[in-house]
């Protein structure tokens, strides 16, 4: 099973903002949620754990692989819905999605195959020929999920994924993500305790760019 380490990570940004503190996290197969306040450092976390973002120091392992020097260790076998998820606006879904398997290599069958089953998945196979500047907040989010989903990663990193959703799109999203966590990594930032307390098995509580606590769901949630 595959895992993931951070290793005393840490982001200053130039403005000399300490987004992350010394954040060491190893996960498992599973969904780790991560909950933490508004700029508790929970982006800047999930880019350096998805190698958009380089750590200031400390240290990234996947399956034992150092991914701050060689990131398409990790790159390739990851799917990242970052916060400032964009789209083109005259693209269809399925277009998108179609441009996107391309870039990332698939061949143009089983990029359609597996599109029409990630617009299933995340119900926009009716809406999927209209131009996605058309689209509701929440249609775009689950485009952005069906994308980090289409190479089918061992590594899913989500950030803030059920901003904009309906409450019955939060509820088809949970069971999806918990679904999905059984083999493999998934990691989901949030400030809303719901989005986490039934899904995730791990919590990891962060504020200021510290980790605070780290455990099961059934033991942090009862004192926040
Ligand atoms: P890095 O150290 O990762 O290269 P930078 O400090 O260069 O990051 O900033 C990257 C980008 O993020 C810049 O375009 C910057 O303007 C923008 N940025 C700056 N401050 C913030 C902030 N508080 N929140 C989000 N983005 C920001
Ligand atoms: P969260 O996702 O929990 O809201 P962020 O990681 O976005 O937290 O932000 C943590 C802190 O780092 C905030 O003070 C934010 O303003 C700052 N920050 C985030 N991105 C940048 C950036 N690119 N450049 C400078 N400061 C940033």
């Amino acid at each position: 099973t595959p895992t993931l380490e951070l290793e005393h990570v840490t982001k200053v940004y130039k403005g000399g903002t300490r987004a992350v503190d010394a954040v060491s996290l190893r996960l498992g197969a599973g969904l780790l949620g991560l909950l933490g306040p508004n700029g508790a450092g929970k982006s800047s976390l999930m880019r350096i754990a998805a190698t958009v973002t380089r750590p200031t120091s400390g240290k990234i392992l996947f399956n034992g692989t150092d991914v701050v020097s060689r990131p398409n260790a990790l790159r390739e076998v990851l799917g990242y819905l970052p916060q400032d998820f964009g789209v083109y606006p005259h693209l269809s879904a399925r277009e998108f999605l179609s441009y996107l398997a391309a870039v990332k290599g698939l061949s143009a069958r089983s990029a359609r195959r597996r599109i029409e089953e990630l617009l299933e998945l995340v119900n926009l196979t009716e809406a999927g020929r209209r131009p996605l500047g058309k689209y509701s907040g929440g249609m775009l989010r689950r485009v952005g999920i069906a994308q980090a989903l289409l190479a089918d990663p061992k590594v899913l990193i989500v950030d803030e994924p059920t901003a904009g959703l309906d409450p019955e799109e939060r509820v088809r999203f949970r069971t999806m993500l918990s679904d999905l966590a059984e083999d493999r990594v998934v990691l989901l930032s949030t400030h809303i305790v719901s989005d986490i307390e039934s899904v995730a098995s791990d919590i990891a509580i962060v504020a200021r760019g510290r980790l605070l606590r780290r455990g099961a769901p059934e033991e942090l949630l009862r004192e926040v």
